[in-house]
């Protein structure tokens, strides 16, 4: 392998979702490699058997594949640094940790849950807090009987009793903890399984991570793995921590702050490439006015010091505006193909309006998210009833006695219309008022009216006709017509 090739790894643990703080952070690993000619490793972290969720390490993959931030060597790519499951490769933990115990950096420990419980009470109220390194000075002659009693252990990590260990983070600098504040931390579960305290040293060390780009919750705990590297003799790797993102009220987000995780956003109508685009500026800036970044752009503009140190503010008003930016720029094709769920919603076993063009026309520009579609455009598909204070327009001076006679010279107007395509049928409506004496407005507010029975609608009469067809537009006008004639029937 080339020796320069930066290597970068997303390590998630499958919960079931994809947290946008995980995304982020998968993003920026990507980023790291990518903008540098490197490669993006996939690891799965599941050795919490505990926190196991069915199915969960499927929606990892699913989640990746859609955001389309594509792995290079995983479980199911093999790179030849497998396996990349951590629960496949248990037993190399356990041989690695059984070298730091020979090298005397790691003792099995085999105080019982009941002392430790004890120990963690008595601790409540004195300075010192964490394990009080007990099985640390066991002799040879007790370890040996414990094992043949065959008495359960973990294996922990013999922390240095003085000095300190510092590492130079690239986003927020040196990073220094004094050893006696360290405790002797599990390496090794009693279930045989390691923390990820353990596992994340050694699967990176073996993986040939370059670069551990992570959420900076891990900077504090990052000077325990340096001293894992140093017992092990393993090349340290850069560590780039990243901000926390913090909702708009500077607390971390959570669910209390509305969607959290990617799933959440693409069923809210966010499209993929709007959403990573908005993260990517989480926490990095690109340092010049440009937001909109397709993901190729991204990797070319990427910088690690354009990462900042600041918590970043998750903005979902922000995100809206991200996802505006990138309906509209979509083709009419490319649109109408993320839209069609919607479109199905409302229209169901109907037929689908056959000028999706023009649907696409007027949605794309009137969009913070697809999930608005379908309360737009229900009036298409159903005839929806209205009084006739529709009909009424102060400035154009339109009432139902205008529109009525309007009305009734536009049937057979349509009735003959042969193309229903934008330009010629807004040139014929504006002949049309023309030749009656009226202003555009006149005949295309009322109409518009009639034929979406709604005082707000995507689009003009023009686009509602073709969008309906002549038949349904001739019915809709019909109805108009009937329900003002009923009026001034009622009236006389
Ligand atoms: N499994 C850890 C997590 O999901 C990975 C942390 C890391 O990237 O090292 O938080």
């Amino acid at each position: 392998m080339d020796k320069a090739m930066i290597r970068t790894r997303f390590a998630p643990s499958p919960t079931g979702f994809m947290h946008i703080g995980n995304l982020r952070t998968a993003l920026f690993e990507y980023l790291v490699a990518k903008s540098a000619g490197g490669r993006f490793i996939l690891r799965i972290e599941d050795t919490d058997q505990e926190r196991y969720v069915e199915g969960a390490t499927e929606k990892i993959y699913e989640a990746l594949a859609i955001s389309g931030i594509e792995y290079d060597e995983g479980p199911d790519k093999d790179g030849g640094f497998g396996p990349y499951v951590q629960s496949e490769r248990k037993n190399i933990y356990m041989e690695r940790a059984m070298e730091l115990v020979e090298a005397g950096r790691a003792y099995l420990c085999f105080c019982s849950e009941d002392r430790l419980e004890a120990l963690h009470d008595a601790q409540k109220t004195s300075d010192f807090k964490g394990y009080d390194r007990h099985c640390r000075h066991l002799d040879e002659a007790e370890i040996s009987r414990y094992l043949e009693e065959k008495r359960p252990f973990v294996i922990r990590q013999k922390m240095p009793l003085e000095g300190e260990t510092s590492y130079d983070d690239a986003v927020f600098g040196r990073i220094s903890v004094a050893n006696e504040t360290l405790e002797d931390q599990v390496l090794i579960k009693s279930d045989g399984f390691p923390t990820y305290n353990f596992a994340n040293v050694i699967d990176d060390h073996d993986m040939q991570i370059t670069h551990v780009v992570r959420g900076c919750e891990y900077l504090s705990s990052t000077p325990k793995y340096i001293l894992l590297y140093e017992a092990f003799g393993y090349e340290v790797p850069t560590f780039v921590h990243l901000p926390l993102i913090n909702g708009k009220d500077g607390h971390k987000l959570s669910k209390r702050h509305g969607a959290t995780s990617f799933e959440d956003l693409l069923s809210e109508g966010y499209l993929p490439e709007a959403i990573i685009n908005y993260l990517a500026l989480l926490g990095w800036s690109p340092g010049g006015t440009q937001e909109i970044f397709s993901l190729e752009e991204l990797c070319e503009h990427f910088k690690i010091k354009g990462i900042q140190k600041a918590p970043a503010v998750f903005d979902e008003d922000k995100l809206k505006w991200f996802n505006s930016q990138y309906l509209q720029a979509m083709s009419n094709d490319a649109f109408n193909a993320r839209a069609m769920p919607y479109y199905l919603e409302v229209f169901g076993s109907k037929p689908l309006p056959a000028r999706l063009d023009i649907l696409a026309e007027i949605l794309k520009p009137r969009l913070e998210r697809l999930s608005e579609i379908p309360e737009k455009i229900a009036f298409l598909a159903e005839r929806f009833d209205y009084e006739l204070d529709l009909f009424n327009h102060k400035k154009m001076k339109t009432s139902p006695e205008t529109a009525y006679p309007v009305f009734k010279k536009l049937i057979p107007w349509i009735e003959s219309l042969e193309v229903f395509d934008h330009d010629p049928v807004y040139e014929g409506l504006v002949e049309f008022a023309k030749s009656e004496g009226l202003k555009n407005g006149q005949v295309m507010g009322p109409l518009r009216a009639a034929l979406t029975a709604v005082p707000v609608s995507p689009g003009g009469a023009v686009e509602a006709l073709c969008l309906l067809g002549r038949d349904e537009a001739l019915a809709r006008l019909n109805i108009a017509i009937e329900k003002i004639e009923a009026a001034q029937a009622a009236q006389a």
